[in-house]
């Protein structure tokens, strides 16, 4: 089994992250939390780049509908469509609008716990309800009531993987495996390994 400390996800600086001048800001804070970028592209996405990764997991078109129609029930509103499916169809023409829009960054950071620290670093899927500190928390004002009133996606700035599973088919759908880096960083001595090592004389 590989270390834990090698942990892979994957990242997209949306549309809007690129606009809104926030990518260096974004960046610095997977950088200053220990994880390590070993790939990074900028790319005009098609709409077929974006359909696939979306639906790289063949239960993600159901899963995501009832998830939607259960927060408009929640909300004590009602859904557009009581079909799961009908719901998907409409947030992923509405994905491929927004992420065909300009240009984005696709990134893989590695480090121990990598997916499951991105998401908790990016906050909420719906920016307004994203905690206080995250990233989606400081920086976006949207909401899926701004959205769906304007039959648009959820401006959110980042994507990052689920899961490790998603993780593991996201990033072969954005990198060839001669894209990714390979390499070292001296910190990781003192974050990963048994010994701190030779610190004093
Ligand atoms: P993520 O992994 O945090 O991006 O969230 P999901 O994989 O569940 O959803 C992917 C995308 O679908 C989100 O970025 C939104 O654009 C959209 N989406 C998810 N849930 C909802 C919802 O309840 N309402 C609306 N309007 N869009 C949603
Ligand atoms: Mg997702």
């Amino acid at each position: 089994m590989e270390h834990p400390s090698k942990e892979r996800t994957l990242v997209i600086l949306k549309p809007d992250a690129i606009q809104r001048s926030l990518m260096g800001e974004i960046i610095s804070r997977y950088e200053r939390l220990g994880l390590k970028l070993v790939g990074l592209k900028m790319v005009v996405p098609t709409a077929e780049q974006i359909e696939g990764h979306y639906t790289l997991d063949p239960n993600w078109r159901r899963v995501t509908g009832e998830k939607t129609i259960k927060s408009y029930k929640d909300r004590g509103l009602t859904p557009p469509s009581e079909d799961p499916l009908e719901i998907t169809a409409k947030i992923l023409k509405n994905l491929k609008k927004y992420m065909t829009a300009g240009p984005v960054i696709v990134m893989v950071w590695e480090g121990a716990h990598a997916v499951e620290l991105v998401r908790k670093i990016t906050g909420g899927t719906e920016p307004r309800g994203a905690a206080v500190g995250t990233i989606r928390g400081d920086f976006v004002v949207d909401s899926y009531i701004m959205s769906d009133t304007d039959d648009r996606a959820v401006r959110n700035l980042i994507h990052g993987s689920g899961s490790v599973e998603e993780a593991n088919m996201e990033i072969p759908h954005w990198f060839e495996k001669s894209e990714l880096v390979d390499y070292k960083v001296s910190r990781e001595d003192v974050m990963y390994n048994k010994e701190l090592g030779d610190i004093l004389p």
